[in-house]
């Protein structure tokens, strides 16, 4: 283990666990798979354990010694087997932010080479290729081929005021780039002066960050800022909530950002898009990147509640306490069957509510959701906000 990896405060947090288990108790993984080596307190306590076995003093006392490679890589693989969606974080008593500390946590796994293989095919994909899936990042605007008459520019002008960074997923995974198509047209309504980034676009470095890869953010942070300042914009809009997320936290702040959810509600007060009626029963799954993550849970509902006909009706567990989607912290990649297990209880909680869609706010969280329902032969719509204010929004 290397210390260095942890904060001061992170290591005196450590100390502060009180053993109370409510951690375990809301962790959807832990739930999913009955399995108490994936909580918060067991991570926290084995963590605990490793660091202070490197110490000889304690090692004289306790006769502990530090962990072998093989105990390290099993410990690894529960370290992984997690969506960062910081509920246990949300509800410790004590104010541990464990979510941080899982970052580090994996960024220490990383450092002593203890980690899942698959963590490198994150690092090299986004070295090698700018995004994290290993296209070719030069199609990254390849979906504005799907649009009517697409600009010859295709919405990569060389100047704008507000840039709209479309995040890898939304770029490559054509179940999902109806959201990048849909705000495309929502902001030609609403007659906004933007544009893309094209190849210029790279990943935002949150799924380094996840991977425990902290180490490897500075050339797509780097890259990123001066392909914005470039075209002399002021505003950022995403429709990723992790890309959003990274921005606010790990970039300089030279820009005015916006989650998509924020700037459409700033659109639909000024007038500048004008909704007409919808009659849907809509319940709202709030992302965890944007909701405990960002502390964003208002702009969402409220660009929900301005739909004429439109009911919102809340899930049993709504705002921070919110149950992940599944798709988050890389799991898909390390652990589909988990992944997919959490995404089986969220969808039961939707059903619960009785509405005929659920909206979302994270091209992940759609994509996670709409998967399980489609293969599971299960009858709900699953839309992002995006998709909805631009099926209510009168057209010119
Ligand atoms: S971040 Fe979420 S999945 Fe990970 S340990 Fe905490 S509650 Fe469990
Ligand atoms: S909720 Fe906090 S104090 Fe309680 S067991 Fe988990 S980490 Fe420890």
């Amino acid at each position: 283990m290397v210390l260095k990896n942890y904060s001061i405060p992170e290591i005196l947090q450590m100390e502060a666990c009180t053993n109370c288990t409510l951690c375990a108790e809301v962790c959807p993984a832990v739930s999913a798979l009955q399995d108490g080596r994936l909580s918060g307190v067991y991570r926290l306590d084995t963590l605990r354990g490793m660091i202070r076995s490197q110490s000889r003093l304690f090692q004289f006392f306790s006769r502990r010694k530090p962990p072998t490679r093989t105990e390290l890589k099993k410990f690894g693989e529960t370290v992984y087997r997690c969506t960062l969606c910081g509920r246990c974080q949300e509800i410790c008593p004590s104010g541990i932010k464990l979510r941080d500390i899982w970052f580090s946590l994996r960024q220490d796994l990383v450092c002593s080479g203890a980690y899942p293989e698959k963590i490198n095919m994150i690092r090299e994909n986004v070295a090698l290729s700018h995004n994290v899936f290993d296209e070719d990042n030069k199609e990254r605007v390849d979906w504005v081929d799907d649009l009517q008459n697409p600009p010859d520019h295709y919405y990569v002008k060389d100047t704008a005021e507000v840039v709209y960074f479309t995040g890898c997923v939304a770029a490559f995974f054509p179940m999902v780039q109806k959201i990048p198509i849909a705000l495309t047209q929502l902001f030609e309504t609403a007659k906004i002066d933007f544009t893309l980034l094209g190849e210029e676009e790279w990943c935002c470095g949150f799924p380094l960050l996840a991977a425990g890869l902290r180490n490897h953010i500075k050339d797509p942070v780097q890259h990123n800022i001066e392909a914005v300042r470039r075209k002399g914009a002021q505003k950022v809009v995403f429709a990723c909530p992790s890309c959003y997320q990274m921005w606010k936290e790990y970039y300089p702040e030279e820009f005015e950002i916006y989650h998509v959810s924020q700037f459409l509600n700033s659109l639909i007060d000024t007038g500048q898009l004008e909704l007409s009626r919808l009659d849907l029963k809509i319940t709202y799954h709030d992302p965890c990147d944007l909701g405990r993550g960002s502390m964003e849970y208002d702009a969402p509902r409220e660009v929900i509640n301005a739909i004429p006909g439109v009911s919102l009706i809340e899930m049993e567990h709504n705002r921070d306490k919110c149950l992940c989607c599944g798709g988050g912290g890389n799991l898909e990649m390390i652990d589909t069957h988990l992944s997919r297990q959490i995404a089986e209880t969220k969808i039961n909680e939707v059903l619960a509510t009785g509405a005929d869609a659920v909206v979302t706010a994270c091209q992940q969280c759609l994509r996670t959701i709409l998967s399980y329902a489609r293969r599971n032969k299960i009858k709900i719509e699953v839309l992002d906000i995006v998709e909805l204010i631009h099926r209510s929004v009168k057209k010119d």
